[in-house]
């Protein structure tokens, strides 16, 4: 009995020390900070580019909140991925205390202890991203939803997933298009140009009355049209070393559709940083290029092509031409693998790369393996952050301005208008083919497409400046290269071309 009476006065005791204890503390949290904890903050793949790889980190902090101002005062890249500009946790990032969404205890203010840990959870591909379908959708997607591949699951995921598209132009406009149409729910959008008349020969998201509009306005307009349930997220900007692994970042699937190395290689590259997919795609006058670059796991595209070309080795479609239903096949094929990503069916074109003769209507199939060497995706990586692409491709302002003796090797269309104004002797090279001579020239211009210039050089004054000329600088640039080489001692390049000629000088002329 005696003992029972102890028992019962110690539990009270300990329940009132308890008690006191816990007002006390109430008290405190309202009134002094908590005392700083060191927690680990676990990083996840697609956010270790912004913490130098690390995939866990420590900071001090009293609160959730505190943790974060923490973490990205350690981290600064790591800022923009987790705040908005108004410095709102942004909805594709979740953060979960131990095993719990912050969002559901205190948030921001929810007080941590030591050995907690905080875990980052950005939305990927793959995940559980699926959503409702109205009903309408029922019936808009009813012959996907009888597909037992597809179905009603399938459908919601296409629904949940964010695919963005590089470029809206040859390739984005069928991507964009069969996406939209295939009820993927959000398609981000990146370019910054305005429809020009010639892209309307393939660029079938645009018409004849976008001419001179923006060419995402224009694409918002025709998806819009096409499918309203589809979100559409315009990024009017040139993608960027500086802002692509920000841009990236909430997309599942990412797909290809560049017309320009500096940009094919940034794409490649921030994909397997962030470990995303990128559904490639390549089109050249009949010939078109199509695979899948699986990130982590490789291969990507520098295990295929670890270098660029040297610049103005491999035309631009601008200078070469372009089939207009090539991007169309090309394009359909990258959406195709988009959608098979999201819902995971079939095999997808990893480790194949799928090359496409229009002429010949033929397709071929080559393996692709990782390169264990591979800059990015290899064993031992070089590459772990984003590098200045116009730099490694060997383009961009501080190219080929000047000669190996300092000699100026370019000429503007002004300079040469001034110089023909005042009668100086010159040879204007028309390096294009005869089509395009057709269509527009300088006047007192000579042909001799870049083909017949190795055999026809010897023709060509050599004590005569030579203003060697194409459609836009590219091939011109090659010929008085070849020139040079040839002992030519007076060469230069019209830069831009006779498209800048037509802009800048003689706007009476046609473009093509
Ligand atoms: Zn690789």
């Amino acid at each position: 009995m005696y003992r029972l009476k102890r028992y019962y006065q110690r539990l009270c005791s300990t329940a009132i020390v308890r008690a006191a204890q816990r007002a006390a503390r109430w008290f405190f949290v309202n009134d002094t900070p908590l005392d700083d904890t060191m927690v680990t903050v676990h990083i996840p793949a697609p956010l270790r580019p912004f913490t130098g790889s690390l995939d866990r980190v420590e900071v001090a902090g009293a609160t959730v909140g505190e943790l974060l101002e923490a973490l990205t005062a350690a981290h600064a890249a790591l800022r923009p991925q987790l705040f908005t500009t108004d410095g709102r946790v942004r909805s594709y990032v979740n953060i979960y205390l131990n095993d719990e969404d912050v969002r559901y205890l205190q948030k921001d203010a929810t007080p941590v202890k030591a050995g907690d840990t905080l875990t980052l959870i950005p939305s990927v591909a793959g995940g559980d991203g699926r959503e409702t379908l109205a009903a309408d959708e029922m019936q808009r997607y009813s012959r996907h939803l009888i597909l037992p591949e597809v179905g009603l699951e399938g459908q919601e995921r296409l629904k949940g997933a964010k695919v963005l598209c590089i470029g809206a132009g040859g390739l984005g406009s069928p991507v964009a298009m069969y996406l939209a149409a295939a009820g993927v729910g959000t398609i981000g959008l990146v370019d910054f140009d305005v429809v020009d008349l010639s892209n309307l020969q393939r660029q079938i998201l645009h018409g004849t009355a976008d001419v001179g509009r923006s060419k995402l306005a224009s694409a918002r307009d025709t998806i819009a049209a096409l499918n309203p349930h589809v979100r559409v997220e315009l990024h009017e900007t040139a993608l960027s070393s500086a802002n692509a692994l920000a841009l990236f970042a909430p997309y599942d699937v990412i797909v290809d559709g560049t017309d320009n190395f500096p940009t094919r290689y940034l794409v490649n590259d921030a994909c397997v940083l962030l470990g995303k997919p990128n559904a490639y795609g390549s089109i050249f006058r009949f010939e078109g290029q199509a695979s899948v670059f699986a990130a982590k796991d490789g291969p990507c595209y520098r295990c295929l092509y670890p270098e660029p070309p040297p610049p103005g080795l491999v035309p631009s479609c601008a200078e070469g031409g372009v089939l207009g239903v090539l991007p169309g096949i090309i394009g359909v094929i990258q959406a195709t693998e988009a959608i098979k990503l999201i819902l995971g069916a079939g095999e997808p074109l990893i480790g194949r790369f799928l090359i496409y003769d229009a002429l010949r209507m033929r397709f071929r199939e080559l393996k692709l393996r990782r390169d264990p060497e591979c800059p990015v995706c290899g064993d031992a990586p070089t590459v772990t952050a984003l590098i200045d692409y116009d730099q490694f491709c060997g383009v961009g302002p501080a190219g080929h301005r000047e000669g190996q003796a300092g000699v100026a090797t370019e000429m503007t269309v002004r300079e040469l208008k001034e110089r023909m104004d005042a009668g100086e002797p010159l040879v204007i090279l028309d390096v294009r083919e005869t089509v395009e001579y057709q269509i527009n020239r300088i006047e007192g211009s000579i042909l001799m497409p870049l083909g017949e210039l190795p055999r026809r050089h010897q023709e060509l004054d050599r004590d005569a400046l030579i203003v060697c000329q194409c459609k836009m600088g590219g091939r011109s640039a090659q010929a008085a290269a070849f020139l040079r080489g040839a002992g030519f001692e007076r060469v230069v390049n019209l830069t831009g071309g006779i498209l800048a000629w037509v802009d800048q000088i003689d706007p009476t002329q046609v473009k093509y």
